[in-house]
């Protein structure tokens, strides 16, 4: 069995592949992956009607009746791994059979003719799987993606990987619940430290690990950072940790320091209990508050981000939040970015248990995979425009993460009729240039 791989982040659609391939399977980690796999469909059936389709990762389960509309056949979340396989070995098998077209059946949205095989693997897998180390041929380089800027100016590359999936918390805007269901799965440290080795071999010199939570498994996951600086005492990474487990687990937080941890994401979402409680979050503004302390003193670097725009956000929570950032000398440590988050709320999402959100959203958007919904005062819906057109300005002018803060910051004051003092002066340690970060920053 041959395999191609494309990744349409970082490249065109390689034409010959598609048209060649017997199955086609896309990958749907994230709701951005998951709209340019959409949009990538039309020149898909265009090139090659016949391919069976298949769509796989967290987002394929809660899209499932969209994604079966636009002609795929086989929907994969949670642990992907075994059912992809079952679907390419069925698929080797019927087409081996004389009469194959017999099976074939219209797709009601794409008028094209598919092959009718269905679908005996589970849409969503929580199995326990043996691993085997990631086949990276084929990929772009390294070099193409996301670098990591160092606080000694010299850019390094970035690779990544997965220690575990899945996540034992049930936060309610979380993408991750609807699929693992408060479970997760670790991949073997074997597998884990080969794929970081033929990374470094690739030109690695930083690795982000992706898993939703570090700390889920935290013998695991000290086992093997421990495991990867014996091995490569020069190689950082970065890791996210919720601000539960960051408390709870405070005493592993010099092992991530001393094995090259160069920063930690942690998802705060809102300085509103209120708010925090409604996403189920696990913590609260004070807890917030002693993880910043804990990681000065530890000298470890904290990457904090927000839900800065939901339906409990006001404009005094919004200055209040960029007050409270400004005084802990985090605006550095903050990508722009997180500053103009909207709550997303997509298919299978646990925010519509809440009556209070089922009676703010629209009917289910299929091109924006999301429920819409306003604001319940205009004027925050019009500060979110307005802080987006801030941030995306400054990100295009290159302008430094202060200057955008501090623009953020004049709009949003200007906005709730507050006066507006000056910016507190930063401290040293806290200057861009001590700060390491990604040139791309995650969010959704
Ligand atoms: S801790 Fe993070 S990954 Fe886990 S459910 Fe909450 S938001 Fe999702």
């Amino acid at each position: 069995m041959s395999v191609a791989c494309l990744d349409l982040s970082r490249e065109q659609l390689r034409e010959d592949e598609v048209r060649e391939a017997d199955l086609i399977a896309l990958y749907v980690p994230m709701h951005t992956a998951t709209r340019l796999a959409i949009e990538a469909l039309p020149v898909i059936h265009r090139l090659n009607p016949s391919a069976y389709l298949c769509f796989y990762g967290i987002y394929a389960p809660v899209n499932e009746d969209y994604l079966r509309k636009l002609g795929a056949q086989t929907i994969l979340g949670g642990e992907f791994e075994e059912g992809l396989l079952k679907v390419a070995q069925r698929l080797r098998a019927s087409r081996s059979c004389p009469g194959r077209s017999q099976f074939e059946i219209q797709s009601s949205e794409t008028s094209r003719k598919i092959p009718a095989v269905s679908q005996s693997e589970p849409v969503i897998s929580h199995a326990r799987l043996r691993f085997q180390v990631p086949d990276r041929v084929g990929m772009p380089s390294l070099a193409r993606y996301a670098h990591l800027e160092h606080p000694d100016g010299k850019p390094r590359v970035v690779g990544y990987t997965e220690a575990s999936r899945g996540c034992k918390h049930l936060c309610r805007h979380c993408p991750v619940v609807p699929v693992y269901q408060g479970r997760f799965r670790i991949i073997q440290p074997e597998i884990v430290l080969a794929d970081i080795r033929q990374q470094v071999e690739m030109g690695a010199q930083h690795m982000t690990f992706g898993d939703p939570d570090f700390f889920n498994g935290v013998r695991h996951a000290l086992r093997i950072v421990v495991a990867l600086h014996q091995e490569f005492p020069a190689l950082t990474y970065d890791v996210t940790i919720k601000v539960e487990h960051l408390l709870k687990r405070a005493e592993h937080l010099q092992t991530l320091r001393d094995t090259g941890c160069l920063f930690v994401t942690t998802a705060v979402e809102s300085l509103d209990d209120r708010t925090l409680a409604l996403l189920e979050k696990g913590h609260t503004r004070a807890d917030f508050l002693r993880v910043v302390g804990l990681f000065q003193e530890t000298g470890l670097m904290l990457s904090p981000t927000f839900v800065a725009f939901t339906p409990w956000t006001t404009l005094e929570t919004y200055c209040e939040l960029l007050e409270v950032i400004a005084e802990l000398a985090l605006v550095e440590q903050v990508a722009p970015i997180q500053l103009g988050i909207r709550l997303l709320i997509p298919a299978g999402s646990r925010l519509l248990e809440l009556a209070e959100v089922r009676k703010l959203v629209g009917a289910f958007d299929q091109a924006g995979l999301v429920y819409p919904w306003r604001h319940s005062d205009p004027r925050v819906d019009a500060l979110y425009e307005q802080v987006q057109r801030v941030i995306q300005d400054g990100i295009k002018h290159r302008e430094s993460r202060r200057a955008i803060f501090s623009e953020v910051r004049h709009v949003a004051y200007q906005m709730a009729g507050h006066f507006e003092a000056p910016l507190p002066e930063l401290p040293l340690l806290a200057s861009r240039t001590s700060i390491p970060y990604l040139t791309e920053p995650w969010y959704c």
